[in-house]
């Protein structure tokens, strides 16, 4: 967190807000609107590593072990997350298949390694231009993972199918649904203001060091 006062503009009403430092476990609001504006999340460069460590390891096994065996009149079928995208492509449904492949498998991913790279760098001190170019495009990821939708989803079709055939849940939906948890606490529990402010104290550590190495090239001179 900075020391330093700065202007921010409410996104629900476009107050400009001369925002103080805000203390550890308060939130700042804005007071005309009352939109939350600074959210208190202590230590969010280690909770977002944790969390997407974790969504990491699990992806792997959402999408390669079983989600549901489906029995009915004998027959038994146990399907993955690709088996069944696997099977949109291979009926015609190719625009269908292409949707969930970006927004249920792609989007998570990409999520899950932005937020990964981000903090370890930050943790690491690791000053890198891409990390405010990584920073945005998580931004823009977020709009295609449709995490909570995704959730319904899979609980609604549970509902529907347990009329249908005999189910029985795999270790694959276990793990798909802490891997969604995992992506979705990253976006609720890490405080994106707070990573910026890290990213930004990164360069200008950057550019303190540069100014450094340049006083000492010029003290070497004389
Ligand atoms: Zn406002």
């Amino acid at each position: 967190m900075s020391d330093n006062h700065h202007l921010t503009a409410c996104p629900d009403c476009d107050l400009l807000i001369d925002l103080p430092p805000v203390p550890l476990d308060y939130n700042a609001v804005c007071p005309r609107c009352g939109h939350v504006l600074y959210e208190a999340h202590a230590d969010s460069v280690l909770r977002g590593l944790a969390l997407s460590a974790s969504g990491l390891l699990l992806f792997p096994l959402a999408m390669f072990l079983p989600i549901m065996t489906l029995s009915r009149m004998g027959l038994i079928h146990a399907g993955t997350i690709f088996d069944g995208i696997y099977k949109l492509f291979s009926s015609g449904y190719w625009v269908m298949g292409l949707m969930v492949l970006v927004c249920a498998v792609l989007a998570p991913l990409i999520d899950l390694l932005l937020m990964f790279f981000i903090t370890s760098l930050i943790r690491l001190k690791k000053k890198t231009p891409y990390l405010k170019t990584m920073m945005r495009t998580l931004h823009h990821i977020r709009d295609w993972a449709m995490l909570e939708v995704l959730m319904m989803g899979i609980m609604v079709s549970l509902v529907k199918l347990k009329d249908m055939a005999t189910l029985e849940f795999g270790a694959g939906l276990m793990c798909m649904v802490m891997t969604l948890l995992c992506a979705i606490l990253s976006q609720i529990m890490v405080n994106n203001h707070e990573l910026w402010e890290q990213i930004e104290a990164l360069s200008t550590n950057d550019y303190s060091d540069d100014k450094n190495i340049a006083g000492m090239m010029a003290y070497d001179n004389h």
